[in-house]
């Protein structure tokens, strides 16, 4: 694996960047494993790598039907933040956001986290008061959030209409600094290339068909298109498609897998600065190293398995970020794509055990997994290596939809990317 530094580059610009070697190898399946996790997104490959570097397990595989980093990784919108409202999700996410500052210094790959400030408007009463309490909770959390009027909010993202006449006029807005985007492809391919100079696998274009269980219920291994690999462990973070390898094990999962959608503009010199969301109108916005304005709008109505979706959630969003930023009205916009989100009942994630032994499974970040990316991979890492849960993650259990004990980031705010 080629390091990163300034003398490697400098010698690569100089032999016109033919030296560069494969960042990690295209592995075949080995017969067996210590741990098979199924998903190669931001989540799985940073479970492997945590494995192997603080855990010191290194016979790991990442199996994916696809390629790398090609699922939600992949597609999303790549908003982080960590201002939610339960003490529960704050501490997760915050701890997340811990990770994300020293990310790129220790995978030595660029990932490019920008705290650029995100911003999240109020247009009523309601917003008001519920953006307001979340700024008291997570301030009581030693979680960065404050109250902005909507002078402020102006001032703060010049693009902003506050026109009281606007349909969607804007009454303040809550922001945290310590939040902004990253690039995520650089995410999972950073995290493949550390994980996989650990000594992981990465498998990929190979589905994963079933979880196998032995005659004492434990699980023994996975059946793949590339054969069957036995293993001791096995952690699923296949988001979207969880309930779907879970069922294979016998478990039926709380969770309904919808199509979110995001789209990009034709690219413009930089004019935001920040990111922007609304829930009530369910847009949000922010502007591309490349200049494209990256826009995300709500999931669809319906369940579905099909990585796009329907055009008038996307007429809606789009209307949305006109009347809010009347500037872009005459931007054209260059593409849209979907992802498939898992979406459990409370609107948290399910970090932890399962009733299979040897079974474990992340899922249910739903529309906003991604600024959890290295904070689930590194709790997933633990709870498999350990076997039990980190105090982070053990409120997210399975069993929460049976206690009652939800986290209900639902109720909260009824949208968490
Ligand atoms: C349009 C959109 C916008 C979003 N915006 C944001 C945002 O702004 N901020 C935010 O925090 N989050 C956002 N999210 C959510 C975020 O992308 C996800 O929660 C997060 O990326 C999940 O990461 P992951 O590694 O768990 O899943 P993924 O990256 O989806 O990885 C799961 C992998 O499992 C693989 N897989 C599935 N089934 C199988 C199988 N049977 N066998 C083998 N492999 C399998 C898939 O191919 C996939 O590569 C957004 C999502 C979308 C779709």
């Amino acid at each position: 694996m080629t390091h990163f530094s300034a003398f490697s580059l400098l010698k690569q610009a100089l032999n016109g960047h033919k030296g560069w070697r494969e960042q990690w190898p295209d592995s075949q399946p080995k017969a067996e494993y210590d741990v098979v996790i199924v998903g190669a997104g931001g989540h799985g490959l940073g479970a492997a790598y945590y494995l192997a570097k603080e855990h010191g397990i290194t016979n790991v595989a990442v199996i994916d039907k696809g390629w790398l980093g090609g699922g939600n990784t992949g597609r999303n919108t790549t908003i982080i933040r960590s201002n939610y409202l339960y003490d529960e999700s704050a501490k997760l996410y915050d701890h997340a956001l811990d990770l994300w500052d020293n990310l790129s210094q220790d995978l030595n790959y660029n990932v490019m986290y920008s705290k650029r400030g995100v911003l999240m408007l109020a247009h009523n009463v309601h917003d008001v008061q519920s953006f307001q309490r979340h700024v008291n909770s997570n301030r009581l959390n030693g979680v960065d959030n404050r109250w902005l009027t909507k002078e402020e909010c102006k001032q703060f993202c010049p693009p902003l209409n506050i026109s009281p006449d606007a349909r969607y006029p804007v009454m303040g807005g809550a922001l945290q600094m310590r939040a902004g985007t990253a690039r995520h492809d650089a995410v999972a391919w950073g995290y493949a290339r550390a994980a996989a100079a650990r000594g992981v696998d990465i498998i990929q274009n190979c589905a994963v068909n079933a979880i196998r269980r032995g005659p004492d219920g434990a699980v023994i291994g996975v059946d793949t298109a590339k054969g069957f690999i036995r293993a001791k462990k096995v952690a699923v973070s296949a988001a979207g498609n969880t309930s779907v390898v879970m069922d294979s094990a016998g478990l039926r999962m709380p969770l309904e897998s919808f199509p979110l959608q995001a789209l990009v503009s034709e690219p413009v010199k930089p004019i935001f600065p920040c990111v922007v969301m609304s829930n009530t109108v369910h847009a949000y916005i922010s502007q591309s190293d490349k200049g494209e304005l990256v826009i995300g709008s709500g999931t669809d109505q319906y369940t579905s398995y099909s990585q796009r979706g329907g055009l008038p959630l996307i007429e809606h969003t789009v209307a949305a970020i006109c009347e809010v930023f009347p500037i872009f009205t005459r931007m054209r916009m260059l593409r849209k794509w979907g992802g498939i989100v898992d979406v459990t009942p409370d609107r948290s994630a399910i970090l932890g055990k399962t009733p299979v032994k040897g079974l474990y499974v992340n899922c249910g970040w739903g529309t906003g997994g991604f600024k959890a990316t290295p904070g689930a991979a590194h709790l997933l890492a633990w709870t498999v290596a350990k076997d039990e849960p980190h105090p982070l993650n053990a409120p997210f259990t399975l069993e929460r939809f049976t206690t009652g004990r939800l986290i209900d980031e639902a109720a909260a705010a009824a949208v968490a990317h």
